[in-house]
């Protein structure tokens, strides 16, 4: 017997016509790429994305085609996503930073129509388009005077001019997708993340929770993750649902940039991954500065070293959310609430309702929650994915519909899940694991390591031991002894580094993350 209740499927336009009826005049902030800043409220992006969606609609633009977006975070690409959404067709970010070819396998896989992006762009368009028989035309989002004069595309501003404002969203199933985010091809070709309506907005209630991003009406919001990252941990719903002030900082997100922005906007709360909180907190130990009004920022994506915790909760009186999440998870799975964070190693905390965990051995067992036995980290949800893409025939769940993260971990008693690694990164060291993640959080706590990664060499008698590289911080040299005796007591001892490599500069994947495929590659090559 159904319920009595009314028929609300749960779609995105809801969210957006929600923040322009009762936040309407709340402000969204942007920096763009070209350093000017500006300013619009929750009506004007709800007004632009409904002119954005009637000139979709000119185009033939009908629900199920992929509309790619090629950008960093700005108010233009947020009214785009509520327009394409809206209208039921479906979102793909791009991510800028992915090298051509991958994103030429990615959007002729989803063979998007249109493409939306950035002028700073450009210059990747120009080798994309070639290979992208799909895209009918290319839309800047841009004012029409700052079109380049040699390349085919039309301004975003011209293209929604003088349209009406009135186009009807919504009327299809809560089901229907949303939004499309590809994995990084770190094992084979991308995957294709295809998200919901519903997934979507299920996942902007669990952002919002107390103990997941507790963002309330009264917070201004800087999203450093980018749009294109699997879809900026769901800030781009969650804070127009709340009605909070959204701060977007386009591409420039070095620390003077960032700190800069949160001090004009009054920005407290924030997020990305912690190789920008790294730059944020060099710049403002270089400078002396602190950034008053900011209160709590969320780090995930990539383990948070302790120290880098610490430096902002004990010296800066912010607090440190530690996440775990990813792609095919809408991304949110945990969450490590303060104080939490006492505990000596840095978990990644605990499950939000609306989704849940468990470990197996290799068997597919569940093994215990003692916070020592390592397991595989299995996640379900109606946030998680089901398929892939255009992979819809592999089956990606087991037997009892859980999702195998690809990463190895424990879980203790209290609930709190750690990070031992993902599985093609940890170390097997005569039989057992050892976990890369601890090494690099125990090596970037000495005060001359700008960054650390550990991964595995070949070793005759133990199968493999861990080689640690270390990039110094600038200006302040190091040695592989003095590194060595630090790491002395921090880890175990038949843990410690085989060896230590110095690089310049330990290489970043697109999404900010140390490239550890890369790291090898070179390692092989030397
Ligand atoms: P990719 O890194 O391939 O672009 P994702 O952004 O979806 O794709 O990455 C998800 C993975 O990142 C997780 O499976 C996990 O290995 C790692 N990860 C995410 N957050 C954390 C964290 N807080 N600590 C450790 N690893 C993390």
């Amino acid at each position: 017997m159904p319920g009595l209740m009314q028929d609300w499927p749960l779609t995105l336009d809801k969210v957006l016509d929600h923040a322009a009826r009762w936040h309407g005049d709340r402000e969204v902030v942007t920096r763009l790429n070209e350093g000017p800043i500006t300013r619009c409220t929750y009506a004007d992006i709800h007004r632009r994305a409904k002119q954005f969606s009637h000139a979709l609609l000119g185009h033939g633009i009908a629900r199920e085609d992929r509309i790619a977006t090629l950008a960093f975070n700005s108010a233009r690409h947020l009214e785009a996503w509520y327009g394409i959404m809206g209208l039921g067709a479906v979102c793909h970010t791009l991510n800028p930073r992915l090298p051509v070819e991958q994103l030429a396998y990615i959007v002729n896989h989803a063979a998007d129509r249109l493409i939306l992006a950035d002028a700073l762009c450009t210059p990747i368009l120009r080798q994309l388009l070639p290979r992208c028989p799909t895209i009918e035309r290319v839309v800047l989002l841009a004012d029409e005077a700052e079109l380049p004069a040699d390349f085919p595309a039309i301004s975003y501003e011209s293209w929604i001019a003088g349209r009406g404002s009135d186009c009807k969203w919504g009327d299809f199933p809560e089901d229907t997708a949303a939004g499309l985010c590809y994995t990084s091809g770190t094992t084979g070709d991308p995957k294709g993340v295809l998200y919901s309506h519903r997934s979507n907005y299920l996942h902007s209630l669990i952002a919002l929770m107390p103990d997941v991003l507790g963002i309330s009406g009264r917070d201004a919001v800087l999203a450093i993750v980018p749009m294109f990252h699997a879809n900026a941990w769901g800030l781009a719903f969650a804070v127009p649902a709340i009605g909070a002030k959204f701060v977007l900082p386009g591409a420039k997100l070095d620390g003077a940039s960032l700190f800069d922005l949160i001090e004009t906007e009054g920005v407290t709360l924030s997020a990305g991954v912690p190789t920008v909180w790294q730059g944020l907190l060099q710049y403002l130990e270089k400078e002396r500065k602190h950034p008053a009004t900011l209160q709590r920022i969320l780090t995930g994506g990539a383990a948070c070293p302790e120290s880098l915790a610490r430096a902002y909760q004990e010296r800066h009186g912010i607090e440190v959310r530690h996440a775990w999440g990813m792609t095919e998870m809408s991304p949110i799975g945990t969450v490590n609430v303060p104080p939490d964070l006492a505990t000596p190693a840095l978990r990644q905390g605990r499950v939000p309702f609306g989704i849940d965990m468990m470990l197996t051995d290799d068997a597919g067992r569940a093994v215990a929650h003692d916070g020592r036995t390592f397991g595989h980290l299995k996640v379900r949800g109606a946030a998680v994915a089901r398929a892939y893409f255009r992979r819809e025939a592999e089956d990606i769940l087991d037997a009892d519909g859980w999702f195998d993260t690809g990463d190895i971990a424990t879980i203790d008693e209290a609930g709190a899940l750690q990070i031992t690694d993902r599985a093609k990164d940890v170390i097997k060291s005569g039989g057992e694991w050892i976990s890369s993640i601890d090494i690099e959080n125990a090596a970037v706590a000495h005060p001359k390591v700008a960054l650390a990664a550990v991964i595995a060499i070949p070793h005759a008698k133990w199968g493999e031991r861990p080689l640690l590289i270390v990039q110094p911080k600038a200006g302040e040299p190091v040695t592989a002894e003095e590194l060595l005796a630090f790491l002395e007591g921090r880890i175990a001892r038949w843990w410690m580094p085989e060896a230590v490599q110095f690089v310049e500069a330990i290489p970043l994947g697109a999404t900010g993350k140390i490239d550890k495929k890369r790291l090898r590659a070179g390692l092989a090559t030397n």
